[in-house]
């Protein structure tokens, strides 16, 4: 699978890509269904019955970030690796239906039995940072090292939040994956196995890491520009670098700034910053924690009540942790709306339409993984299981 080699798509490019075929994307691919109006009011009471004819032969999966009207039904919620997880922990559920997007169902299906089939209920649901590296762009970068003379010595980490392919290059070329729980486990152990790292596709969450959890010097960063030429950087740069950051972002938490944690300083007082460490390393340094999305919820979950936060992440997640603790004053960090527009392509209409079909006997939006990718992907979570706590 290959994934869009242009600049990051923004958030209309998404919506558009979503409507017509895109074969150079793991998404973008249009809903072959026909879909119920989302302004039928009977979509709760279908998808309610759909999924009790259907009963322990299914399993819901929902992403913190997916709809309020989704989550619903999910029979359990969680972050990417906690919900490939819980899919694993049920061999007895014939079809998996993942509330999320196309990577998260592929490391669900790379982590299922075979009789166990993974749905999206919306094919379109991509995410932009994981297109941000293709595996031919991934395997030119490594082509530089060798050149560079410096493969040898170097560790590919990869986030979770990627294609499976680049997890099987991951597996294959003896690195790891990664959350943004277990980074900080990833890197200490990457670093005891070579001398640098190859960090894709987020560069924000490889910096993060590496320059306030291990302590590296900013300078000890390149940033590896799959556009250019050589990635942007010569041979020296790469011998030089202790971490190769490929760059790619999230185009969700990529929009929270500096100016908006000093505005919300300036319009609540004694507000708590808490952002997640795919934004930018200015913010990172600006806030007052930082933390993956279960440790964000975990941290309001236990804030005192009176205490006010402004939380720099997806806005489904945060509204809903403001409607679960209304004793405490919690506010989205940026003022402008900022939900994921690929997740956000999951709604009531496509989740009814998968539980439908299926109930009537017929797969739709089946994420299946090729067999040698999900062999060399599973090497490279297996790693990840086994990093020390
Ligand atoms: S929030 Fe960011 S990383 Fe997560 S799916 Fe959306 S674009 Fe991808």
């Amino acid at each position: 699978m290959t994934a869009v080699t242009g600049p990051a798509a923004s958030a209309v490019d998404l919506l558009l890509l979503g409507r017509s075929s895109d074969p150079g994307s793991e998404r973008g691919v249009s809903c072959p269904g026909e879909l119920p109006a989302a302004s039928s009011p009977d979509l709760v009471d279908r998808a309610r019955a759909a999924k009790q004819a259907l009963g322990e032969q299914l399993f819901v999966l929902g992403h913190h970030y997916q709809r309020d009207e989704v989550i619903e039904f999910a029979d359990v919620t969680g972050d990417s690796f906690k919900l490939a997880r819980d899919a694993a922990g049920r061999p007895g559920a014939r079809y998996i239906v993942f509330c999320g997007v196309h990577f998260m169902a592929e490391s669900a299906d790379i982590l299922t039995g075979a009789d166990q089939q993974v749905i999206l209920p919306d094919l379109a649901a991509g995410c932009s940072m994981a297109d941000m590296a293709g595996i031919g762009q991934v395997e030119d970068a490594w082509d530089e090292l060798v050149d560079a003379g410096v493969a040898d010595g170097t560790v590919p980490v990869t986030y979770m939040n990627s294609t499976a392919a680049i997890k099987a290059f991951t597996g294959e070329h003896g690195g790891t994956v990664c959350t943004s729980s277990n980074a900080e486990r990833a890197l200490r152990w990457a670093f005891e196995q070579g001398e640098r790292v190859l960090f894709m596709p987020d560069q924000h969450l490889g910096r993060n890491t590496a320059v306030l959890k291990l302590g590296l010097d900013l300078s000890d960063c390149v940033v590896y520009d799959p556009h250019k030429p050589g990635g942007g950087l010569t041979a020296a740069q790469l011998r030089a670098a202790r971490m190769v950051l490929w760059r790619g972002h999230c185009s969700v938490h990529g929009r929270f700034s500096v100016s908006s944690v000093n505005e919300v300083r300036a319009r609540i007082p004694d507000v708590n910053v808490l952002v997640h460490p795919e934004c930018r390393h200015d913010v990172v340094t600006a806030a007052d924690a930082v933390g993956s999305t279960e440790m964000i919820i975990a941290t309001l979950d236990a804030a005192p009540s009176g205490s006010a936060w402004a939380v720099g992440t997806e806005l489904n997640l945060v509204r809903r942790l403001a409607g679960a603790h209304p004793d405490k004053r919690i506010v989205f960090l940026d003022k402008s709306v900022c939900y994921c527009s690929t997740m956000n392509r999951i709604d009531l209409p496509h989740l009814v339409w998968a539980l439908e079909s299926l109930q009537a006997g017929a797969v739709v939006g089946r994420i299946q993984v090729d067999e040698q990718v999900a062999r060399w992907a599973r090497v490279g979570l297996d790693r990840m299981l086994a990093l020390p706590g």
